[in-house]
């Protein structure tokens, strides 16, 4: 199974890279991006501050990686989700670019195993079932064309996403 899941904190994933839910700042917020910095120690904000004072704040679609420091993946890649406002097509299409974004970063690094955290469901107020379509039907697209990533796997935080995410890959045939 190239598209796995579980129920759990993304922090504890021994992948070669973990996904953080970021925001433009890149400077750490609450939520995932919270329980990362803290789990993950300062290096990790370190390297955010770099690459922001080189290239500056970071636009919703987009993806940076740095270390993870102290946590067991190798790789944080940080992608901010944008926030839904009205529900535009725009809002939908930038969480598809997020999800995009940051596994061609991580087969640019190669990274063969990635988990994501359930981007844009939290404090940026995306509907869950909409995410969780727009996420999967991303990764499976992405995967369709890519013959480095070994293994996606999605980590809910809440059963309610986890309940989302099964019933969506159960209808899923093999990629
Ligand atoms: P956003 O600003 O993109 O909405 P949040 O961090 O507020 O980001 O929420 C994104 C998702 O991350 C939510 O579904 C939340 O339940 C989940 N989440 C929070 N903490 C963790 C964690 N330690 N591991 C995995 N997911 C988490």
């Amino acid at each position: 199974m190239k598209i796995t899941l579980l129920q759990g904190d993304i922090t504890k994933m021994e992948t070669d890279a973990i996904v953080n839910a970021a925001n433009s700042s890149l400077l750490g917020g609450g939520g995932v991006d919270g329980a990362i910095h803290r789990a993950g120690g300062p290096a990790i904000l370190e390297e955010c501050r770099k690459i922001r004072d080189r290239q500056g704040r970071c636009a919703p679609g987009e993806a940076v990686i740095t270390t993870a420091g102290r946590l067991p993946a190798k790789y944080v890649i940080h992608t901010v989700g944008p926030v839904w406002n009205k529900g535009s097509e725009e809002e939908k299409a930038l969480l598809r670019t997020a999800y995009m974004n940051s596994l061609q970063l991580a087969a640019k690094h190669d990274v063969q195993t990635i988990a994501f955290p359930n981007i844009s469901t939290g404090v940026y107020r995306f509907p869950k079932q909409v995410a969780a379509e727009i996420a999967v039907a991303a990764v499976t697209d992405f995967l369709k064309n890519d013959n480095k990533i070994s293994n996606v796997i999605f980590v809910c935080f809440e059963k309610e996403n986890y309940d989302i995410y099964t019933q969506l890959l159960s209808q899923q045939g093999p990629l």
